[in-house]
């Protein structure tokens, strides 16, 4: 009999600056076994950002409507842009044995774990405040008007750290040890009782 083969539901938040886009990008080159849930945004795409990769990047007007259709498993506001997750593919990835990844902030991640029982919540933290500001200064793309704004954010973002099932340090250069931890975390999900009914069952019938 196997451990429970059904996709982990992972939701991954963690103050602007704190490095999650570099730890998720390790985790995702194990593209058989982790997909990342594309989201809708309608903010600008930064320098490099490709649409339908990174993000789908959508008028506002598009983003309401996607919501009136029942399209959006959450959606929030941040920083004066709309952010949400799309429906579609999270079950039916699950349901394959994918484990799927949002990156989402705080807000939605309470609503994700408020209607899925399932998710695993993992809190991905700078080793301090003061890393976290300079690694937002060094990435250039940001005005300092959106620095300011996600710095005060991060503050309001860490104190939802309670709620969390998971934290994960990433400390400065050792993003791939950030990364693992992760898929530990997943790993150890996967054999929880309450995901394998199966052998419950087989075991106590
Ligand atoms: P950024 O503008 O830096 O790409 O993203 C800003 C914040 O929005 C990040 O904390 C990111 O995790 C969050 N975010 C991205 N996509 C979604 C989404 O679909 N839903 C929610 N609730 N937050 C999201």
């Amino acid at each position: 009999m196997e451990i429970n083969q059904k996709g982990v539901l992972l939701v991954v938040s963690g103050p602007s600056g704190c490095g999650k886009g570099t730890v998720l990008s390790h985790i995702l080159e194990d593209k058989e076994n982790y997909s990342l849930s594309v989201s809708f945004t309608t903010r600008d795409p930064r320098p490099g950002e490709i649409d339908g990769i990174h993000y789908g990047f959508v008028s506002k007007d598009e983003f309401l409507l996607q919501i009136a259709d029942g399209n959006m498993l959450e959606y929030t506001e941040y920083c004066g842009n709309y952010y949400g997750t799309p429906q579609s593919t999270v079950n039916s990835l699950l349901e394959k044995g994918v484990n799927v990844v949002l990156e989402i902030e705080t807000v939605g991640a309470m609503n994700v774990k408020n209607i899925r029982s399932d998710a695993v919540l993992v809190m991905i933290l700078p080793p301090s405040y003061e890393v976290l500001e300079n690694r937002l200064r060094s990435r250039g793309t940001n005005s300092e008007e959106d620095i300011t704004k996600r710095l005060l954010r991060a503050k309001e973002e860490l104190k939802a750290l309670p709620e969390y099932h998971y934290c994960v340090i990433n400390h400065e250069g050792r993003s791939h040890e950030a990364a693992e931890q992760i898929r530990r975390i997943v790993e150890a999900e996967k054999h929880k009782i309450e995901r394998n009914n199966m052998i419950l069952n087989h075991f106590y019938q």
